[in-house]
């Protein structure tokens, strides 16, 4: 329908200056994505409270009364307006900054009105700071119902763009449209879930008639919402799993048998025997494998990577894989060294800091087939960077890495490589849906024999004479310890200055000691010669920021202290907690934070001292921050916004969106057929410029 396409500023209410405002601030351009603006929620207007009830817990209410007297306080720009209000039970005063004239004259004294706003508490006295004010009428004419209620900016606030004004405008836009609104799903859809219609829901979620027609509207949308996403996945996988075929690993044979009988220098666990299971089963139907492999910290993923890339070399194949940072993906090119060592076989490391004559000679030899595994960073994605025969790919610690990136690896070959990523960040099966919704999942749910589960604590601020008493036994027992530091990204320098006072406090507290540092700032040589220093147990202390990536492993270091813990998230905590107990000894992880912390942060912090279970931690991050702050939701991720729908609280509609394309791409598995149109057409207007099919499928 053209008419969903007019230009916002035709709409009355709108106009050119306010059209300019909603494109920038909202990116709101025509009739039609006005009405799919969707308010943040509803207000009761039938309940008139009294000012008396008043308390902490209300957001906005409707009062009726009397104004009793005006009163202007202060000059110019900082003039403001009081109106002292009483409905009998109690006096409460509304405040305008802008427009005074205008409404002292608008209003009258000793009228009934009724007001509507959000009561604040201001020097002890209740006050609505500009309240929508109306005539008082009868029962019948108010308006009545739920309210939607609309986000707005500072931008447009300015521009006398409220909540109020958006509804107005938003139905005035919805009095344009003259035929019903055209479906957005094909009927089968529709019926199959139960929907009701476009034109309905739209209708009903800017103006709801009953809280009943409400319920339908949200769902019809938030399921719409979570379907594209899920067909947009499902499409994609199904594409992938009839055109590519991938190469077939017949044998196991001389390197992984070499391997697993003299060098394996221990008993696999059962979950690692398993998940090596699943991988060779996947390698041996000529089918592309994608797959993720999620274990936490220390669960030994690494081994089972190299086992599978000696498979791929006793099938002729090259492997590679790839880590998020330069100090990982060094730590992992020693481990491959070391256990691979006695093997007759060739294995390289390619970082952005890899001398250009080096990697001139790494080019030339993973051509020729000379190197059998290159271990590296994001280097490995340039494209001078060509195989032989590249078979097999593992991706590391990285779940900032979605379908689009993934495909760049399929690009080194003609036949895309079997992908295998591993990550110690669990994720939840409701965002994995979303996310990696493409791959198959394994899972290392055992830690190898003998590990002690780290012991969490919380500590104040304030009481460091015990904690640091400990520290120095823990040391004397020849453990190591890290201490970490924050890191606000908005705020480098301050955060610098906190770790170098920490550095500073840390070397007077314990004299005798050696105490090094590490931060974002320094040279990625630098790093590696401290963390080179750490590894190699030449300092007791490790003080640092975030740095010490996730997978970095120290196993004599026994102790995780994290300051001014309230200011992580769940997921971080249990991250850097990772970082010790990969030794025999008992760890530990020391919270501190201030005496005062919020009611979620203190939830987060008993969260860690109870549980080791990442699987735990990872579903009550989600429930705590929501899923648009999870790390790696931006970049990877979700890609179509969610506007309505929460992948938490909405899972149950995502399984079931989740069914019904599973279903329609196994009948329709192109969408084809006519009735499906629509769909192939909603997705290339969601995915707008930033997914090209072409490409990916
Ligand atoms: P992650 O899963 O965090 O990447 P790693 O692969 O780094 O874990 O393994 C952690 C440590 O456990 C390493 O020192 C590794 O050699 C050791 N390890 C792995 N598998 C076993 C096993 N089956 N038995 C004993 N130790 C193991
Ligand atoms: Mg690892």
């Amino acid at each position: 329908m053209n008419m969903l396409q007019t230009d916002i500023k035709f709409i009355p209410g709108v106009g050119p200056k306010r059209a300019e405002i909603l494109n920038k601030e909202l990116d709101l351009f025509t009739l039609g994505d006005l009405l799919r603006w969707y308010p943040y929620r509803y207000i009761d207007r039938t309940r008139i409270y009294y000012v008396h009830e008043i308390d902490n817990s209300m957001a906005y209410i409707q009062l009726k009364g009397k104004i009793t007297a005006f009163e202007t306080f202060g000059e110019g720009r900082r003039k403001r307006l009081v109106a002292h209000f009483t409905d009998g039970t109690g006096f409460i005063d509304l405040i305008w900054f802008q427009g005074v004239r205008f409404i002292e004259s608008k209003y009258k004294l000793n009228q009934e009105y009724i007001i509507f706003g959000k009561p604040a508490l201001f020097n002890g006295k209740w006050n609505i700071a500009h309240p929508e004010i109306d005539p008082f009428m009868d029962e019948s004419d108010r308006p009545g119902g739920l309210m939607a209620m609309y986000n707005t900016t500072e931008k447009m606030k300015n521009h006398y763009i409220n909540s109020r004004v958006m509804h107005k405008i938003i139905e005035n836009a919805f009095g344009m449209v003259s035929e019903r609104l055209p479906e957005s799903l094909s009927p089968d859809v529709v019926k199959q879930a139960g929907l009701i219609s476009f034109h309905d829901a739209v209708e009903n979620i800017h103006f709801p008639k009953t809280p009943h027609l409400l319920r339908d509207a949200e769902f019809r949308l938030k399921f719409e919402e979570l379907f594209f996403i899920q067909l947009n996945i499902v499409r994609y996988a199904s594409e992938r799993k009839l055109k590519l075929n991938g190469f077939i690993f017949r044998e196991v044979g001389k390197n992984l048998h070499t391997f697993y009988k003299k060098h394996l220098p221990f008993e696999l666990t059962n979950a690692q025997k398993r998940v090596i299971r699943e991988i060779r089963k996947d390698t041996a139907t000529g089918k592309q494998m994608n797959r993720l492999l999620q274990g936490d910290v220390g669960s030994g993923k690494t081994l089972v990577a190299i086992m599978c890339m000696l498979i791929a070399l006793d099938n002729g194949f090259q492997s590679c894989l790839m880590a998020p940072t330069e100090i990982l993906a060094s730590q992992h090119f020693e481990t491959f060294c070391q256990m691979l060592s006695e093997m007759d076989l060739k294995v390289a490391l390619l970082t952005g800091s890899t001398k250009k004559k080096e990697r001139g000679v790494i080019h030339a030899e993973l051509l020729s087939g000379e190197i059998d595994i290159l271990i590296g960073t994001h280097a490995l994605l340039e494209d001078v960077v060509r195989f032989r025969n590249l078979g097999f790919v593992v991706i590391d610690e990285q779940h900032r890495f979605g379908v689009v990136q993934r495909a760049r690896l399929w690009e080194k070959n003609n036949q895309p490589p079997h992908v295998l990523v591993m990550t110690a960040t669990p994720i939840p099966r409701t965002l994995a849906m979303t996310v990696y919704g493409d791959l198959d999942v394994s899972v290392i749910d055992e830690l190898p024999p003998g590990r002690k589960p780290v012991q969490t604590v919380h500590r104040y601020d304030k009481k460091r004479g015990a904690l640091y008493q400990f520290l120095r036994e823990q040391i004397q027992q020849g453990r190591q310890i890290y201490i970490v530091y924050p890191l606000i990204e908005e705020s480098e320098t301050l955060d610098l200055k906190n770790l170098e006072e920490g550095y500073e406090h840390i070397k007077e507290a314990f004299p005798g000691f050696t105490v090094c540092k590490m931060h974002g700032r320094m040279k990625p040589a630098e790093k590696e010669e401290v963390m080179r220093q750490f590894v190699a147990n030449e300092a007791e202390i490790m003080v640092s920021t975030t740095v010490i990536e996730v997978g970095v492993n120290v196993p004599n270091a026994s102790v995780m202290v994290i300051e001014s813990a309230q200011r992580f998230g769940l997921s971080q905590l249990h991250q850097l907690r990772g970082r010790v107990g990969r030794g025999a000894d008992q760890s530990f992880c020391v919270l501190i934070t201030p005496y005062e912390l919020s009611s979620d942060t203190r939830k987060r912090i008993e969260i860690m001292t109870e549980t080791n279970d990442g699987f735990v931690i990872a579903e009550a991050d989600l429930k705590l921050r929501g899923p648009g702050d999870l790390e790696g939701t931006q970049q990877s991720g979700v890609p179509f916004n969610l506007r309505l729908a929460d992948l938490v609280r909405d899972n149950a509609i995502l399984f079931r969106a989740r069914e019904i394309a599973e279903e329609l791409i196994e009948k329709d598995p192109k969408l084809e057929q006519p009735g499906h149109q629509i769909l192939r057409q909603q997705l290339s207007r969601l995915s707008g410029n930033r997914y090209e099919w072409g490409r990916i499928s």
